[in-house]
């Protein structure tokens, strides 16, 4: 369970998460939605420490986040985290690439990180690509090749960034496909999304961020079909 308390975030004079309060459960998809610097990416970034916050706590597993004595090594293998753009090494094949966080976080032997990054990379449809060098592949399967190697670490909760803004837009379909296969495996997760028809789809419930402050969460029927906050409704128009 990811608990998020009363948590305030600053740069400098601009607050960009104004005391945001947020449970999320076991086995549960959130999709986050919301504007342009309306505090989204922040939040990702303080869940897996990424970020110090400024007040509040976030708690997961019971696990306080930002305490000092918390581990964050550890704790970013139970989160994983995957952005809009990752850089692979260019030099590595995929298998490779998917195989050096096991070998070096988790001190796994090659065989074992190497059956390990096969499994992932076969469950997100990329078995035919183990030996190939990342820039031969599409932008679709870049990020498949970026979500296996979170994947790889075993973590039980996954942040994903709008993982489908810089592709093709023939190309986010494959990607969807994958989040929605891990949210049917019972993958906790919360997806920071542009993608409505995804996030009406997939989530349990979807939350609207609106200047730093969540302003609004709820089922996706009911945000989508009955919003009730006059900035969420002025969101979405916008967005059809
Ligand atoms: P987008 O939809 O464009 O990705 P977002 O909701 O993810 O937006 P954030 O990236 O969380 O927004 O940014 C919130 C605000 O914080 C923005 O005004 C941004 O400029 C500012 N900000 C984010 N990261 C930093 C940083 N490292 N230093 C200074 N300001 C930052
Ligand atoms: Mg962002």
């Amino acid at each position: 369970m990811i608990e998020i308390e009363n948590v305030r975030k600053s740069f400098g004079e601009l607050e960009v998460l104004k005391g945001i309060n947020l449970t999320v459960d076991k086995g549960e998809v959130l999709t986050v939605i919301g504007g342009s610097g309306s505090g989204k990416s922040t939040l990702l970034t303080c869940i897996n420490g990424l970020e110090p916050i400024d007040a509040g706590r976030i708690v997961i597993d019971g696990t306080d986040v930002h305490a000092k004595s918390t581990n964050l090594n550890k704790l970013r293998q139970k989160v994983g985290i995957v952005f809009q753009q990752w850089n692979a090494f260019p030099h590595l094949t995929v298998l490779e690439n998917v195989m050096l966080a096991p070998r070096k976080v988790l001190g796994l032997s090659k065989a074992e990180a190497e059956a390990i990054a096969v499994r992932q990379l076969t469950h997100v449809g990329l078995a035919e690509k183990l030996s190939v060098y990342p820039n031969r592949m599409s932008g679709g399967q870049q990020q498949r090749m970026a979500i296996a190697r979170a994947l790889a670490m075993s973590p039980e909760y996954m942040l994903f960034d709008e993982v489908t803004s810089a592709l093709d837009p023939m190309l986010v379909g494959e990607v969807l496909d994958t989040l929605r296969m891990l949210a049917s495996e019972g993958m906790t997760m919360i997806c920071v999304t542009h993608e409505m028809k995804f996030a009406r789809e997939v989530s349990d419930r979807v939350a609207f961020f609106h200047q730093g402050v969540m302003a609004e969460i709820a089922p996706p029927e009911q945000l989508f079909d009955a919003p009730q906050h006059a900035e969420t409704k002025k969101f979405l128009a916008a967005t059809h």
